[in-house]
């Protein structure tokens, strides 16, 4: 039978009302927010009036959010006349396969082929100058480096922060400066802004979608753009090698009680003799955090470099993104990761290590 008891406690977990400490802590970093935004702006106007090199990075690896929100950055600054690169390290330097619709490719440019020192850097979704790659190094001979960013984890690498850790995605935030530099959300705009939204937000379903997240995606409905093909492309859609990896993967997951975590694991082997490629096996940690008898999800991801890429879930009661940060990765407080040169048991050990140590969260 169906305990129903959590459920019925929803209806009494606390409403901030207006005026309350809580709101008040918002609305002033929300001003915070704001300054730095308006900092951004004036940067980024200053850079396109001067016919000044500029170039957006998105994370390594990117996502719908992270590759999203650059390209919508870089197609409203084409329309003001500037002529920005987007770019991010991916070896090989290629889109995944379900970002492949994101209109405005023509503006990316591989990282050898960046200029070397640009005027102006802005870097999208990223929550630390390593989260880059080596376009870091790029990125730190900048003139000037603007931060856009979601990530309660954010170091604040830049010379000018946007941090917003309340925002569903940085595509949000994108939003936010592309109708200050007053550009128009055309189709194509909305088509970007969106798969960073639906990306974010887990198709809406996150505790990060506000009223107004639904009324930025009425916005962006009212362009005319196909949002039931971008969320089929980007959630709903694999290769049929998928499937077989899939059923194995899952057939190998270990739920450990002792440790609240149900885990499992893909080794490079796995992945090449599926035919696939990491960014493929993304959607599989939504799959594994659905076990109702663990509080942590984990997958860990191993690519051609041995380097395994862990991705870490919490349904509310660990704050995965402050035990990854301590394990030298980063994201936010219920979905975060990290990578790890070790071997695949001795990084599980130290992920239980800093998940026994973590403090429990009221949920
Ligand atoms: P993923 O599991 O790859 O979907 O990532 C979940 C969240 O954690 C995203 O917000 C990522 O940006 C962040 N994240 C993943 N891997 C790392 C890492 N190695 N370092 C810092 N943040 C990470
Ligand atoms: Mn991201
Ligand atoms: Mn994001």
């Amino acid at each position: 039978m169906t305990d129903v008891t959590s459920l019925a406690d929803l209806s009494l977990l606390p409403v901030p009302e207006a005026g309350d400490a809580t709101a008040r802590t918002q609305a002033e970093s929300g001003d915070a927010v704001g300054e730095q935004r308006n900092r951004a702006v004036e940067a980024i106007l200053s850079a396109v009036q001067g016919g000044e090199s500029i170039l957006l990075v998105a994370h390594v690896d990117p996502d719908g959010d992270s590759l999203g929100s650059a390209i919508a950055l870089g197609l409203a600054l084409r329309t003001l006349g500037s002529r920005a690169s987007v770019s991010f390290d991916s070896d090989p330097f290629v889109v995944p396969r379900s970002l492949t619709f994101l209109p405005g490719q023509d503006l990316l440019v591989p990282p050898a082929l960046v200029p070397a020192t640009p005027d102006l850097v802005v870097t999208l979704d990223a929550g630390s100058l390593g989260r880059l790659g080596a376009l870091g190094r790029v990125a730190t001979r900048a003139r000037r480096m603007v931060v856009i960013d979601h990530h309660a984890s954010n170091t604040r690498f830049g010379d000018i922060n946007v941090i917003d850790a309340d925002a569903a995605s940085t595509s949000v935030m994108i939003t936010d400066v592309i109708d200050a530099l007053g550009v128009e959300l055309d189709h194509d705009l909305a088509v970007a802004i969106y798969t960073g939204l639906v990306t974010d937000t887990g198709s809406f379903r996150y505790a990060a979608t506000t009223p107004a997240v639904h009324q930025l995606a009425a916005r962006l409905l009212a362009t005319g753009i196909r949002h039931d093909l971008i969320t089929r492309t980007v959630w709903d859609t694999h290769r049929f090698g998928y499937l077989r990896l899939l059923g194995e993967l899952l057939g190998r997951a270990r739920l450990e009680p002792e440790h609240d975590l149900v885990w499992t694991w893909c080794a490079f082997p796995d992945l090449t003799r599926a035919g696939l490629t990491l960014d493929e096996i993304e959607g599989v940690i939504d799959i594994v955090r659905t076990t109702a008898e663990a509080e942590v999800a984990v997958v860990c991801k191993q690519g051609a470099d041995e380097v395994w890429r862990v991705s870490v879930r919490s349904k509310g009661a660990v704050d995965v993104g402050a035990v990854c940060t301590e394990l030298g990765g980063g994201g936010h407080r219920f979905a975060a990761g990290l990578t790890s040169s070790n071997p695949l048991e001795q990084t599980l050990d130290s992920l239980r290590d800093a998940l026994v140590r973590a403090p429990r969260l009221p949920v």
